[in-house]
């Protein structure tokens, strides 16, 4: 962690007013969606989580539905499920957003522009899920199975 922590805050930055709501989603359960314009390369929040070490993490989560854990390393990964809004990020293959990782944070960015109303959404890339994961994203070119 770094000096500066801020981490157990669930509270927005000072001057930064939440600009997402979570809200039911035609890709997958519920959704983030922009409550606002958002610009592009904008940070838009992070992700919350609780450090764990692989692989026991990954056992752990094995045959959930959903699962909420975001791998930082080859050793260590973040479990998000009491992470705040962000954890309902869904994957598209045409994403209008992505995760930058630093050190064990995990912050949202948006990749271009996001209309008011616009699902936010992530390429996931690999999941730890067992069988792979249908996707649902619609996009032109999308890859079915993650
Ligand atoms: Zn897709």
């Amino acid at each position: 962690m770094s000096g500066k922590n801020h981490s157990g805050s669930r509270s927005h930055p000072p001057g930064q007013r939440s600009c997402i709501e979570v809200r039911s989603s035609r890709i997958e359960g519920r959704g983030v969606f922009a409550g606002c314009d958002l610009p592009a390369r904008r940070k838009i929040g992070e992700i919350h989580g609780v450090l764990r070490m692989l692989p026991a993490a990954r056992r752990q989560v094995e045959g959930r539905t959903r699962i909420y854990l975001i791998e930082l390393s080859a050793r260590t990964a973040l479990d998000c499920t009491h992470g705040g809004p962000f954890r309902f990020l869904n994957h598209s293959c045409r994403p209008n957003c992505y995760l930058r990782v630093q050190r064990n944070r995990v912050e949202v960015y948006t990749l271009r522009r996001v209309d008011h109303g616009s699902e936010l959404t992530v390429d996931y890339g690999v999941t730890p899920h067992l069988e792979g994961m249908e996707c649902r994203c619609a996009s032109p070119g999308c890859r079915r199975r993650l």
